[in-house]
């Protein structure tokens, strides 16, 4: 099934300038594909419209079988709590918290007691080779370890669809090398996932290259499944 399909999908920004231009994008579940442009080409907006953060000007936006322009915000928020982990460049680990306790907040508006929820964020420390750093706080962490804390913050709700953003910009290339491979694992375990990123290195390694320029996409070569593809 598609997890997330654009179509048409435009966004014009007040003062008139079209970030995204008449995108047609259907990601199916279990992909793990990359979206590669340069600063300024609409990467951003298109994140935001795959994540249920902005609507389309024009055209249509389905997340999950939801037509994103019919929901409200509330809706939304919802359909984005559940079902999407969102991974950035610059981590955004609040400072003062463990790593457990970093990871338990995504879980904060699912319902889930206090224990469950360090129970479940230990876990998912676990998935992502962190076991031993459950009482550290960022600042005593590296970065790689740091990146790896955000993306167990991301899945520990266990969400349909990762969406990360420039993951591996802050690192340097052995442990943005670790960050792909967690990546890969996290996809093999059936979670989509689509990175935007600038390095050249990283979305050669994956399955699916999608190409933006002046707000318009196109595809890369020829499309692999990968592994997790049902
Ligand atoms: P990228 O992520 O590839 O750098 P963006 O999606 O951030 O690209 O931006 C695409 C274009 O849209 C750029 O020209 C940018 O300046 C413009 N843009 C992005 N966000 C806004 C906004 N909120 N208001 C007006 N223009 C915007
Ligand atoms: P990125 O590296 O992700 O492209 P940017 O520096 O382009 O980041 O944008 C950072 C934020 O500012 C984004 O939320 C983007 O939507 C917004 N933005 C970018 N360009 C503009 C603009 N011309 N006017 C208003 N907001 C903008």
């Amino acid at each position: 099934p598609e997890v997330i399909a654009l179509r048409a999908a435009t966004k014009t920004y007040a003062g008139g300038l079209t970030a995204l231009d008449h995108a047609d994008l259907t990601i199916r579940q279990g992909e793990l594909l990359a979206i590669v442009g340069p600063s300024g080409s609409g990467k951003s907006t298109l994140l935001n419209l795959m994540g249920t953060l902005d609507r389309p000007t024009s055209g249509r936006v389905e997340v999950l079988g939801h037509d994103v322009a019919a929901l409200s915000d509330r809706r939304l928020s919802a359909v984005r709590a559940r079902w999407i982990g969102f991974v950035f460049q610059q981590f955004f680990l609040a400072p003062h918290l463990t790593a457990l306790e970093n990871v338990a907040n995504g879980l904060l508006y699912h319902g889930i007691g206090h224990s469950g929820r360090r129970d479940r964020a230990a876990e998912a420390l676990r998935r992502v080779g962190l076991g031993h750093r459950l009482d550290h706080r960022p600042h005593e962490l590296s970065g790689g370890e740091r990146q790896r804390t955000a993306i167990a913050r991301a899945v520990v709700a266990r969400p349909r669809i990762v969406l990360a953003d420039e993951p591996t910009g802050a690192l340097d290339s052995a442990s943005g090398a670790a960050v792909v491979d967690l990546l890969r694992d996290l996809n093999a375990q059936g979670t989509t996932i689509a990175v935007i990123t600038h390095d050249q290195a990283l979305a050669a390694a994956l399955p699916r290259r999608v190409r933006i320029l002046d707000g318009r996409i196109r595809e890369d070569g020829r499309t692999v499944l990968s592994a997790a593809q049902p």
